[in-house]
């Protein structure tokens, strides 16, 4: 028996089954939000059939007894409007279908009137049934994104603003093994004085990592601030990292909730709206944005990864955000550590040197300089961005890993904390010169235990390289099942426990022999299947053909 999204979901596809709908309100699973997202669906799909279709429907909801579907109709017809609210939103479902844009105007009062409740939950669900069988244009998905921002407070830091900062962010589609923020931000305070970075984040999302939860495998580590204890922050390191308050851009909050309780999320003018509104809304004046294709991203083919890069750009552009975006390969992790703490271990690698040519860095390196080069183009060359990672020091100038530890402290974090051994790689990798990832492939259990599980409670299993035949010993690693090792990654507790995750000893193309470490798996012996992490990486006799990591940069359409 389906769920209500479920046959909103099949509705979109073109597959409604009645009978499916008759089941699954017998058995409760159907609210009125979803059958006024699954009539709105309909009518946009076949507005010539919905007056066979919406009958049944209805009389098949009103017969289930518990649930009441009084008030608004929606026949989208004109026939059953009652309120002044019916008729316009009947009024933007016909534009919708009819393909007539909705005007700016339209956008607004829908939105603030959802935020103020004049219109309740099945208008809004109805109007977001059609919008993901007709979309949105890119002139409504700006004002969407306008009228999102507006719902409520805009973060302002009138202190740095006297200085003539300006406000730069990253957004990623997400990914797995990119925590290239924790990174970004010290990087880019640390090199460029003429900009701050207000890095709103989220939690973990699907099968990606949350930037939030990484952080807070740090001790101590806060996330919740006011906007003055922000700017105090911001005033003081110049980098923050942080999560949604309930002010800023409600509209969001509560569309998205929706979305989420009809199966309405996957449509790319509300996700860039989403995402959009809420950066706008934290003051950010700067956005570099990373689109992920391949089987590791939530848009996994490139066409449509490039068309929603070019969308997100053009809608930034229409909201006076300086945007651009790039296209990056995520059919395998981007660094080479996944989990919450490792992240953290990797992040702290990356700023003191280590991991200089991983493809990691190479992105976080191409982010940085488009958030600097936006701001302001002539202030830091990219060979400069390199050198402070190098570890080279700048008379009066903090590095990026002073920057970072100085962030850490200002949101409350522990610096010298005792499940990171100490955050400062100096005790541990740095005097011996041998990343961790070096360390696993080499099997030193000590050290890894060490520096990450001091308690010890931590157990390791070895992903190895099978027998490649009779005839040769030795193969490549050709791919990953990115999706199926960060569901993995979660299942070993990811999201709870900052202790579990991978590190992976080898990339995409390397060349191993039967019995080589291809990864190792940490995990609390009790939760999740590290075995399963070696059906994901795949190896072959022949080497895999060479990707670029980055595939494209896109400007605004209009420039
Ligand atoms: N992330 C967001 O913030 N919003 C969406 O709709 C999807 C991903």
């Amino acid at each position: 028996m389906k769920t209500g999204p479920e046959l909103i979901e099949d509705a979109q596809k073109g597959r409604f089954s009645l009978d499916d709908f008759a089941g699954s309100v017998q058995h409760l699973q159907v609210q009125p939000i979803h059958v006024a997202a699954l009539l709105g669906t309909l009518y946009a799909r076949d507005p010539s059939s919905y007056g066979s279709i919406s009958g049944p429907v209805l009389s098949i909801a009103r017969d289930s007894g518990p649930i009441q579907y009084n008030g608004f109709v929606p026949s989208f017809t004109g026939v059953f409007d009652t309120s002044a609210e019916d008729a316009f939103v009947t009024n933007l479902l016909n534009a919708k279908v009819n393909h007539t844009a909705w005007n700016a105007p339209e956008i607004d009062e829908l939105v603030q009137g959802y935020c103020s409740e004049r219109f309740a939950h099945h208008h809004m669900a109805a109007l977001l049934g059609a919008i993901m069988v007709q979309g949105l244009t890119t002139a409504e998905t700006v004002a969407l994104t306008t009228a999102m921002t507006n719902s409520g407070n805009r973060l302002s830091f009138p202190s740095l603003d006297a200085k003539g900062l300006v406000g730069v962010d990253k957004h990623s589609t997400g990914g797995v093994g990119d925590g290239t923020s924790l990174v970004l931000a010290p990087l880019v305070a640390a090199a460029c004085d003429s900009v701050y970075v207000a890095m709103m984040s989220g939690r973990v999302l699907n099968h990606t990592g949350g930037t939030l939860n990484k952080l807070e495998a740090i001790p101590g580590f806060r996330v919740d601030f006011s906007a003055s204890e922000l700017e105090a922050i911001l005033g003081e390191t110049r980098c923050a990292i942080f999560g949604q308050t309930a002010e800023l851009a409600p509209a969001d909050k509560k569309i998205y909730a929706l979305r989420d309780a009809t199966g309405c999320v996957a449509n790319d003018g509300l996700i860039v709206g989403s995402i959009l509104s809420k950066k706008l809304a934290a003051g950010v004046q700067v956005l570099a944005m990373d689109a992920k294709f391949g089987n590791g991203a939530f848009l996994s083919d490139y066409d449509t990864c490039r068309n929603f890069a070019q969308l997100i750009v053009d809608v930034a552009a229409g909201n006076g955000m300086k945007a651009r975006a790039f296209t990056t390969d995520m059919n395998e992790p981007l660094g080479m550590y996944a989990g919450n703490k490792l992240e953290v271990a990797w992040a702290v690698e990356c700023l003191n040197g280590y991991h200089g040519d991983s493809r990691f860095m190479h992105v976080t390196y191409r982010l940085a300089q488009e958030m600097i080069a936006q701001a302001d183009p002539l202030s830091v060359a990219p060979s400069q961005l390199r050198y402070l990672i190098g570890g080279h020091t700048v008379p009066g100038r903090q590095t990026p890993y002073e920057k970072f530890k100085a962030m850490v402290t200002a949101q409350g974090g522990d610096v010298n904390v005792g499940g990171l051994g100490s955050l400062d790689p100096d005790n541990h990798t740095r005097m011996r010169g041998i990343p961790l990832q070096r360390l696993a492939a080499q099997r030193c259990d000590r050290y890894i235990l060490r520096r990450l599980n001091p308690q010890r409670t931590t157990h390791l299993h070895y992903v190895t390289a099978p027998k490649f035949g009779s005839v040769s010993e030795c193969g490549y690693v050709t791919s990953f099942d990115v999706k199926q090792i960060g569901d993995e990654v979660h299942r070993l507790g990811d999201a709870t426990n900052p202790d579990v995750g991978v590190i992976f000893t080898r990339q995409r193309g390397d060349l191993v022999a039967a019995g080589d470490v291809l990864a190792v798996v940490l995990h609390d012996g009790k939760t999740g299947n590290p075995e399963a992490f070696g059906r994901y990486i795949h190896l072959d006799r022949e080497p895999p053909k060479d990707e670029p990591l980055i595939r494209a940069m896109i400007s605004p359409s209009q420039q």
